[in-house]
C-alpha cells in the first residue's frame, strides 16, 4: 500500500462519510508523525489523532506492521477514518475495548465497500 493508495481511501472516506470539512494528515510508515509517540505499543499498527474544534485529524499507518500481523492496511486505515467520524459525532472513545471491538467488526465491511465499489 503506497500513500497514494491511502489518500484514495481518505478521498472516498470524506465523499462517502461525511468528512469534507477535515483535514486528514497522513503518515505512512514505520515512524509515526512528527510530535506523535507510538513507541509505547510495538503491536500497534496505527493511529488516530482527532482534533474536533480544528477538524484536523492525523493519522499514521504501518504498512510494515500489518504485514507482519497478516491485516490489510487499508482496514486499519478505515479503522482510523472511522475514529474520525465518531469523533464529529461526538461518541468517539479511543482505546475503550468495547468500542475497539465494535469497530474490530466494521473495519473489514468498510474495507471491503471500499474495495468493491471505489477502486473499479
Ligand atoms: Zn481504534
Amino acid at each position: 500500500m503506497t500513500t497514494r493508495d491511502c489518500h484514495k481511501v481518505v478521498r472516498w472516506f470524506r465523499r462517502s462519510l461525511g468528512l469534507r470539512e477535515w483535514t486528514i494528515n497522513l503518515a505512512i510508515g514505520e515512524s509515526g508523525p512528527p510530535g506523535r509517540d507510538i513507541d509505547g505499543d510495538p503491536g500497534r499498527l496505527g493511529q488516530c489523532w482527532p482534533e474536533l474544534r480544528a477538524k484536523t485529524a492525523t493519522i499514521w499507518v504501518s504498512p510494515d506492521r500489518c504485514r507482519l500481523a497478516g491485516i490489510d492496511p487499508i482496514r486499519v486505515l478505515c479503522h482510523e477514518l472511522w475514529h474520525v467520524c465518531l469523533c464529529e459525532a461526538g461518541v468517539e472513545n479511543a482505546g475503550d475495548d468495547r468500542s475497539e471491538c465494535l469497530w474490530d467488526q466494521l473495519d473489514p465491511i468498510l474495507c471491503e465497500a471500499y474495495t468493491h465499489k471505489c477502486q473499479t
